[in-house]
This record gives structure tokens, sequence and C-alpha cells, in this order.
């Protein structure tokens, strides 16, 4: 054996003596084959270091034996990197040592393989809950922290770069897991490390802030524990109290805050480890006879556990000669726990070494945070950091970019397209999961990374989809593609009712009247465009020819001719004129044109007769504009006051489809408006379209305006014309 063998022979003896102090019984024969195992796997192998690569794994087992795991682990760390990094096969693995070790280096070599980029905050929150979710077993990440925190030690022998992307990844992704793990000795070495090579000069400013006025500043924290140490020992109190170690790091943040280094208290701290929960808090009310207390500052984690499983009492004092300082009450168990955190659970899994009711409690303390209501934010994420089947229901997938993106678990190669972009699922033919071409129906596991063959061409989404996709984006967008689909269908549709509709009315609608009547049955009909409203025809969501006989009612110039054709009906059932006034004369008689059928709110002219006074047209009517003899015409008005007791008649004819108590609807509307119906003829018309010709008794224009509005709203009625 040569020196570094010795050497190498003389850290596993130190490691397997480690365990031995909390695994009496633990079988670490394992733990030299591993090493062993290792040694040879890696032989030839060297660190940037230039020292050779078994001592990472030894160092990775070294820092998991201080962190008291199980053998089994401390095997792994030793083992972590050999599939990875040389010809060894996982296989190899489970038969040389067991499933369980397999597993664990199989969990680590995974994680390893997770490329993490992207700078958002969610992004790296999606990053952090994956090497949570592909750990099946928190003794991965476990290993993975102790990996790291090597990394970290010895990270000055990599470039400049790596340094700085090394010490991001760290700060962003696995200090935030150590601390969810509770494992804090690990959370503050890989903080201060990753700070130290991130931001040399501010690192120097810290160290050096913390050791001026060292000594002055260790008297004072000497005297305190002193003082304090007296009264506890004459109060019967078991203790120990020490100086609290300082983190750069923390220190450096709360700078950053804002505050001074006066308000920073963890310069001055002091930490007591006590037997008895009975005594944390008989410890903090001696404090508090001793020292005054600053408000605000108490905080009792005992009774209220960080969802961490942090417990402690924390009290900040006015010390002597008016300088505050901190002090934190624990048990030992706290203790261990607030330093190893999850791994304080392997610890004592076993129960022999330890007080019996830590497993217990550490237990409980788990079943109870998980019962924990999610009213602290932290309790989310700690449930979700430990219990890592909790991420059952997710699946984490990269794009070929490497793009990290969370899926509902069962997710398939279409609900990732669709998460891309909509066009990317529209018009998606097949995928490539880690390069292979799969059906698309594969559900995507953690770590897929995914590539979606596209083809532009593509007719779009299949209806199937919608049974296969498991996100509710991917299954709206398919939907919305549907309904868009079915949209251009409805639109044909539409346009040919309108067209039809057009035809039967006579009416002719141009395209330039089209355009001037857009923002008409924009607001109207409550549509986008024309499109849209040819759909919403074509749907059936309104009919064609009630949309012509609005237009027509609201362009009246524009069909003023049709508006002028003879009337069909017969003449008006008031023949008297005391409704309409003559100007210049008061006593002529006044008789209403057949032709024209002027009713109230109409504009009229006065046409003088021989023998027969005046007739009364419509302004418009063709036979006034096309008289020879424009001197006969002479002007006249309605006396509106007149016109409330008279009344006139008025044809309207729908166009409607047959149907059940259509009758009884239209007789009811027109009823409701309190207009008399004189006349009422149905026909039938085409195939199953029928006619009716109703003749009403109203007083005004208007009325009959309200009540063909109405009755072109009624279900089956395809068009409302006053004729
Ligand atoms: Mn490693």
């Amino acid at each position: 054996m040569d020196d570094e063998a010795l050497e190498e022979k003389k850290k596993i003896d130190e490691i397997i003596d480690t365990v031995k102090t909390y695994h009496p019984d633990a079988d670490c024969a394992i733990i030299e084959k591993a090493y062993l195992f290792a040694k040879d796997a890696h032989n030839g192998q060297k660190r940037l270091s230039g020292e050779d690569y078994i001592n990472h794994p030894i160092e990775i087992a070294r820092i998991l034996s201080t962190l008291q795991l199980d053998e089994t682990t401390v095997s792994a760390g030793l083992l972590h990197d050999v599939v990875e990094d040389t010809s060894i096969s996982l296989d190899d693995i489970r038969e040389g040592f067991s499933d369980e070790i397999a597993s664990l280096v199989d969990g680590v070599t995974k994680i390893n393989k997770i490329k993490v980029s992207g700078e958002d905050e969610e992004q790296i929150e999606t990053f952090r809950k994956m090497f949570v979710a592909m750990a099946n077993d928190v003794r991965v990440i476990i290993v993975k922290l102790a990996d790291r925190l090597h990394n970290m030690r010895t990270l000055a022998a990599m470039t400049r770069e790596k340094q700085i992307k090394k010490s991001r990844e760290t700060l962003d992704i696995f200090a935030p897991i150590a601390s969810r793990l509770g494992i804090y000795r690990i959370k503050w070495e890989l903080e201060d490390l990753a700070f130290k090579f991130l931001e040399p000069e501010r690192y120097a400013e810290v160290v050096d802030l913390v050791a001026s006025e060292r000594e002055e500043r260790e008297e004072y924290i000497r005297r305190v524990i002193e003082i304090l140490s007296e009264k506890l020992t004459s109060e019967n109190i078991q203790h120990d109290i020490s100086g609290r170690p300082k983190h750069y790091y923390s220190i450096y943040q709360k700078m950053e805050s804002g505050k001074s280094i006066d308000e920073i208290y963890d310069l001055m701290a002091i930490r007591v480890i006590v037997n008895k929960i009975d005594d944390c808090y008989a410890t903090l009310g001696w404090a508090h006879t001793l020292w005054k207390p600053i408000p605000g500052r108490i905080k009792d984690y005992i009774a209220m556990p960080k969802a961490n499983m942090y417990q402690s009492l924390h009290t900040t004092v006015m010390g002597p000669g008016g300088k505050p300082f901190e002090i934190q009450i624990r048990t030992v168990e706290m203790h261990m726990i607030a330093e190893y955190g999850v791994a304080a659970h392997w610890r004592y899994k076993e129960g022999k070494a330890g007080p019996d009711d830590l497993s217990e409690k550490l237990n409980g303390l788990m079943n109870e945070i998980k019962e924990l209501e999610q009213d602290s934010e932290d309790s989310g994420d700690f449930v979700e950091s430990v219990k890592t089947d909790l991420y059952d229901d997710e699946v984490f997938i990269f794009t070929p970019k490497g793009k990290l993106i969370e899926l509902p678990a069962g997710a398939t190669p279409i609900d990732f397209a669709y998460r891309i972009h909509t066009d990317v699922g529209n018009s998606c033919v097949g995928s490539k999961v880690n390069g292979k071409i799969v059906p698309l129906t594969y559900k995507l596991q953690n770590g897929d990374r995914v590539e979606i063959l596209t083809n532009t061409s593509s007719k779009g989404p299949s209806r199937d989809w919608l049974n296969v996709v498991v996100s509710p984006q991917a299954r709206n967008k398919i939907r919305a593609f549907f309904r868009k689909a079915d949209k251009e269908e409805n639109i044909l549709k539409g346009r040919e009712l309108f067209k039809r509709e057009c035809k039967h009315f006579k009416t002719e609608i141009t395209e330039e009247m089209k355009l001037r009547y857009e923002d008409f049955i924009k607001s109207r009909f409550n549509v986008a465009s024309w499109d849209d409203l040819y759909a919403t025809i074509g749907y059936g969501g309104v009919k064609a020819g009630y949309v012509i006989q609005r237009i027509k009612a609201n362009f009246t110039h524009d069909f003023a001719e049709e508006s002028d054709k003879p009337a069909l009906v017969k003449a008006p059932t008031r023949e008297k004129g005391a409704s309409v006034h003559v100007q210049g004369h008061s006593d002529l008689e006044v008789t209403f044109a057949n032709c024209c059928k002027p009713v109230p709110g109409d504009q009229i002219v006065g046409f003088t007769t021989r023998g027969r006074g005046i007739t009364v047209h419509r302004a418009d009517c063709v036979n006034i504009a096309n008289t020879n003899e424009p001197n006969r015409i002479i002007a006249v008005n309605w006396i509106t006051e007149n016109i409330q007791s008279d009344s006139f008649t008025a044809n309207i004819m729908i166009r409607c489809l047959d149907r059940k108590s259509l009758i009884a609807d239209i007789s009811t509307i027109i009823g409701n408006e309190g207009i008399n119906i004189s006349s009422f003829r149905t026909s039938a018309s085409g195939e199953d379209e029928m006619r009716m010709n109703i003749e009403i008794v109203i007083s005004s224009v208007s009325q009959v305006q309200s009540i063909v509005n109405k009755l072109g709203s009624v279900p089956s009625v395809i068009a409302v014309y006053r004729i």
C-alpha cells in the first residue's frame, strides 16, 4: 500500500468509527467494500485539483457520517459517481451491494443529469421541486447535498466561470432545499461558500466587519454567558451555553436589507441547550429577570415549530451596558433537529443510540406537519420537500432547449405541445422522447426531454385527443380549435342564408352598403364583423330575415323605393281628416291616399283633388314624386293631440316556420302592446314555411316599428315586415 492508499484507508476507518458511534450494530463491512469498489472503478481518474478522484466520494461519505446517516447512505455516497463516470452499471451495484444502495445511486445519477438553466424565480422554483420530485427517497437529496457541499469546498480549482455558475446554482437550488429539509448545518456552509465565490469583495468586507472588535465582543459574550450560567446553576437547571457561530451570508443579507451593524444580533448571540422543554421556558424566564427583553423579539418556536421541524425559543435582551444580544434556548433533541433536520430522522431511526422518544417524536412531527393546514407558506414547501410522493400529481419535462416545464401527472406529448404553443399543438403529428419516437398517447416521465414533430399542412388536432390530454390548457385549446373550425362552416352557411333571404325580400345589399352597415350590425347584433354575424346566422343565433329587416329599418334611404311599393291593403278605416291639419285651411275635407297608406309619424303631403278636398300621401309616395302637377301639392301635418284617439290600420307580414303555439305567442305579443288585431290570415308557403298577414289597429308609425321588432325575435320567425 502506498502512502495515498494508507491515507484513504485511515479516512475510511474514521468514517466507520463515526458510524459505529451512532449505529453500534451497523454492518460497516459494506462501507469498506463500497470504498474498494469505487476506488477500483474510478482508478486513474483525477479531479481538477489534481488529486485522485476517489477522494471526492470519500469526502461525501465523511459528510454523510457527520450527519449520522445509516451505513446504506454512506455506502451510496461512496458509489454515487460510479454509474455516471465509469463503465459500472446499475445492475453491477445491485448485484454487488443491494437494491437499496443501487436505488440511491440511481437517484443521484438521475438528479445529476438535470441541467439547471433559466434565471427567473418561477423556473428556479420548478427546478427545486423537480430535484425533490425525482429523488424518490429523501436520502438521495441528502447525498446530493453532501456532493454539492464537497464540490463547493473544492471550487477554487474550477474556472471563474464555473465558480460563478455553481455558486449561483447553490444559492438558488441547493441551499433552499437544505433549508427546507431543516439541515441548517449544510445550508449555512453552502451559502457562505457561494457568497465567497460570487462576491469575493463583499465577502471580505463582512468577514472584516465580524472580525473587528472581535475580542471586545467575545469578552462581552463570555461575561453574559457567565452571568446566565451562574443563575441557571443556582436554579438547578442543567445547561450548556455557547456563543453562536456566525454566518457571513446571513449577516450580508441583513445588511443588504438595510439593517445597521448594531441591529444584526447574530453578531452577539448565545445558545443555551438544556435537557427538558420545561427548562427552556424556565431559562427564558431567568434570562428576562437578568436583562430586559426587547419587545417583539420573543419567538416561541417550541409551541409553534417551523415547518421544517425547527424548534427553539428566541429572545433578544438588553445586556450589560445597553448592548442587545440574542439568546436561543432549546433542548438537545431540538438542537439536533435544528442542525440535521430531516437527516436526524435516520440518525435515530433504529432508536438504539439516542433517546427512544426522538424517533417517535420526529415521526409524530412529520405527520403533524403533513396534516397542517397550508396556512404558512413554508409548511407547504416542506411537505412537498419531504413527502416526495406528494409530487405524484406533477411531472417535470424538458424542452429540446432545456427549459423545464411542469405538467400534470399523466400528461402526454400533446399536453406538452399545447403548453409550448397553440400552433405547435395544432400542427403536432408526432413526438420524440429522449430521442426516440413515441406514440402521442405516451405518458411523460420526470426528466423526459420531449420534442414535438409538427407538420404545417396538418389538418389540426383529432377529436380523440380530448380523451388523451390531461391538462386543462390543452383541452381548452383543442376545443377552441374545433369551435373555430366549426365557425368557418357556419360563416359559409350563414352567408348563403343571408343571400337567399335578400333574394326573398327582393333586397340588394351591396358590398359598399355592407361596409357602411358594419358599425350598425356590430352594435346591433353584438358581433365583431360581418363574418361573425354570418357565423351567428349559420348556427341559428339570429335569423337572416330579421337582420335584413333591421338593416332596412335603420337605413330607410337605401331602401326607399321598396317602401313606396303600392300598399297591398284596402283603404284606411279612418277617413276623417281630424288628425291632419292643412296649412292655411281649417275646414277642408281630408282623405288618406290608398296608394301609400300614411299613418301618423310618416312624413306626409297633401294633394288637392278636384271636388274631394285634400288627399294625404306619404311624402315619399311615388305618385307624388311623379306628378306633373306639383302646384297641387300642399303642406299638411299631423295634429298629434288628435292622433291619440285616432286609429289606423297597418299590415304586417310574418314569414315563419310553423310550430306549436306560434300563433298564440304572436297574438300575445301584439296584445301586450295594447294593439288590436283586425285581421289575421295564415297561408302555407314552401315546405314548412308559412306566412301570416296581420292587420293591426295602431295610432302611430312608432307602434308598428316596435311590434315589428318584437315579433322578429320570436323563435321560428324568419322575417317580419310592414307592408
Ligand atoms: Mn460527485
